[in-house]
């Protein structure tokens, strides 16, 4: 099953493995979907076959250098924003990089914090692919700042939890299936527990809860989960 463009998807291109598992382990935590490769040709390859919502560009490549790959994205005509990691620390290469169509830099090494706050910068951009918030009965979520209301209340999620609302939220009154929740909240080749769906659905359906006001959430028995009237 292709990539539905719900979840943020990452590029990471970068060739220092130890870096780049660090990096990526830190984003999938943090509810972002990551491609991982080490080389200008997989980075191209990558960018053909899936749509990224950022792209986290290393400038010292074993086949090539980052920025003209950066250069090659923007004559393609592509606005997808490029956080470039570079090594070095001179003025010219950040004006290079700049001047290669990159939003934004960042010097190894770097703290983590601040990887994921540049990153956040840099999608709530309005040049950024900006998604509508998504409505479902009182419940409203805001993709741009990962912020979840039920009514007027702000409702407090993990990163995995908000990743499975706005799946559901994004098929409103269909059956989204656990297959497809699993592979498209979870990495797809998860091998965890076998109800880490269930589990996770009524985590979120416990913090959804209002005394007095209809559950959301549907359990449709032995297929998945559908929020929203089945007839729109
Ligand atoms: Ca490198």
């Amino acid at each position: 099953m292709g990539h539905t463009g719900l979840v943020v998807r990452i590029l990471l291109v970068e060739d220092d493995d130890s870096l780049a598992s660090v990096v990526a382990r830190g984003l999938r935590e943090d509810g972002y979907a990551v491609d991982v490769c080490g080389t200008v040709l997989d980075a191209t390859h990558q960018m053909d076959v899936e749509d990224h919502d950022l792209v986290i560009l290393d400038v010292g490549l074993p086949d090539g250098d980052g920025l003209n790959l950066c250069r090659s994205i923007r004559d393609d005509g592509s606005l997808v924003p490029v956080l470039l990691l570079t090594a070095r620390d001179g003025l010219s290469d950040k004006v290079a990089g700049l001047d290669s169509g990159a939003d934004d830099y960042l010097t190894k090494p770097f703290d983590y914090p601040e990887l994921t706050a540049r990153i956040r910068a840099l999608l709530r951009r309005p040049t950024a692919t900006r998604r509508p918030d998504l409505r479902v009965d009182d419940v409203r979520l805001d993709p741009a700042s990962r912020t979840v209301w039920r009514g007027a209340i702000t409702v407090p999620l993990t990163a995995r939890e908000f990743a499975l609302l706005q799946m559901l939220m994004s098929y409103p009154g269909d059956v989204v299936t656990r297959e497809f929740l699993l592979d498209h909240v979870w990495d797809s080749n998860y091998d965890g527990m076998s109800n880490v769906v269930d589990v996770h659905v009524a985590n979120l359906r416990r913090k959804l809860h209002i005394d007095g006001e209809p559950e959301l959430i549907e359990t449709v028995r032995g297929v998945g989960y559908r929020m929203g009237s089945a007839v729109s």
